[in-house]
């Protein structure tokens, strides 16, 4: 059970900052030290891939979709093209089409929503909690006659209380499609995230906690039927080749990709620890410091993977412009609201519908946070901070 506070000692810190070149600039994130770390892994899996030249479906395809669904601890896993389409074709399974209405949070990357766009249903947004995720009495609030599935978002790492909200959905009939994109290995109450809703939308773009080398995505259900029509569906429809059951996509994932994920898969536990050791060194580091808001540790029993370490302040742009200035990159996750996005104005909501995210849009800043940053780093980072501060 590992929180943001714990340190596992599992990693030692020299290990943590031994790619760190001493005083040079802190790129937001930096792939870098993780393919470096591989490079030799990465072009014999090249190599074999190409020798084989098994590009489409090729055997490390199944064989990545086993070893991922085993080590979550889900039932059945399909890769796809990328987490859009994974949600996208989750929906698409459960047969959630022209007018169902389906729950999502507003502050989230605007793909979750799209995916409910691209099913032609209609997101209803949702207000979020202090935790930034979505607000499970809003969810309540939110529900209609119209309302099919609910897609609750791990957000930054953190598993959203699926307790209570599969139990809410199950008494109300709702489908729960879990946006699993930034939560690789994210658990609640000792249950990975990705295995407690109908379905499981997993993306594996670069920065992700797992990344390919380039787009890749992962629909995991228990569900043994709904998992055989995600397949359909992201292979033209096809039930066998040349037999077309129904009209699909073609959502498929890339043999290297799956190769790729394949041979990154082992050092997924090993990237989280490091990401969750930085966040904690953040947290002691950051404590009282200005007005900053440092995330809350994750819950009892609760495993969060730290894909993001996100602080607020109300002198946020001026505190990244400070950063930049000292070399340190920031990013904004995210700086709109979806609810305001131009993509949703047809949806007809205004400016203050959704307060707190409004207000967290304005006040929160994304600090470096990935394999191999080091801990020398995150303290230069902290220093710059105090200094912002005046501290
Ligand atoms: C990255 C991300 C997605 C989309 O994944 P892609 O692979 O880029 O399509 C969806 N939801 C969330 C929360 C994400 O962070």
């Amino acid at each position: 059970m590992s929180t943001v506070q714990e340190r596992p000692n599992e990693v030692r810190r020299e290990n943590l900052s031994a790619l760190s070149d001493a005083d040079g600039p802190i790129p937001f994130v930096d792939l870098r030290p993780q393919h470096a770390s591989l490079a030799e892994v990465l072009r014999a899996t090249f190599d074999d891939v190409v020798g084989d030249s098994q590009l489409i479906l090729g055997p490390q395809v199944e064989a990545f979709e086993k070893a991922f669904a085993r080590a979550i601890g889900a039932a059945h896993a399909v890769g796809v093209s990328n987490g859009l389409d994974a949600l996208t074709l989750a929906l698409m399974a459960l047969d959630v089409g022209t007018g169902d209405e389906v729950i999502v949070p507003t502050n989230t990357a605007a793909a979750t929503a799209l995916a409910v766009s691209a099913v032609g249903a209609r997101p209803v947004f949702v207000d979020c909690d202090e935790d930034y995720l979505l607000d499970l009495d809003a969810v309540r609030a939110a529900t209609s006659a119209r309302t099919r599935a609910v897609i609750p978002v791990h957000l930054y790492g953190r598993a959203v209380d699926m307790t209570v909200l599969t139990t809410w959905a199950a008494r109300a009939g709702v489908r729960v499609v879990e946006d699993v994109a930034q939560a690789h290995g994210a658990q609640h109450a000792g249950r990975a995230c990705g295995t407690w809703g109908g379905a499981g939308g997993f993306s594996f773009y670069p920065t992700k906690n797992l990344g390919a080398l380039g787009d890749a995505g992962m629909v995991t259900s228990g569900d043994a039927e709904l998992a055989a029509r995600v397949r359909r569906l992201a292979n033209y429809g096809q039930r066998r080749r040349y037999e077309h059951v129904e009209p699909g996509r073609n959502c498929r994932l890339d043999t290297l990709q799956a190769a790729v994920l394949l041979a990154k898969l082992p050092h997924l536990e090993a990237w989280n620890r490091e990401r969750v050791v930085a966040a904690a060194d953040y947290s002691e580091r950051l404590a009282g410091v200005g007005d900053l808001v440092l995330p809350r540790p994750a819950a009892a029993g609760d495993r969060h993977v730290c894909h993001l370490y996100v602080v607020r302040t109300a002198t946020r742009d001026a505190l990244r412009e400070h950063l930049q200035r000292a070399g340190i990159g920031t990013g904004v996750h995210y700086p709109s609201p979806l609810h305001l996005e131009k993509a949703f104005a047809s949806l007809g909501y205004r400016p203050g519908a959704f307060p707190r995210a409004e207000r967290m849009a304005q006040e929160i800043v994304s600090l470096p946070i990935y394999p191999g940053l080091g801990l020398a780093r995150v303290e230069r980072v902290c220093v710059a901070i105090r200094a912002f501060f005046g501290g």
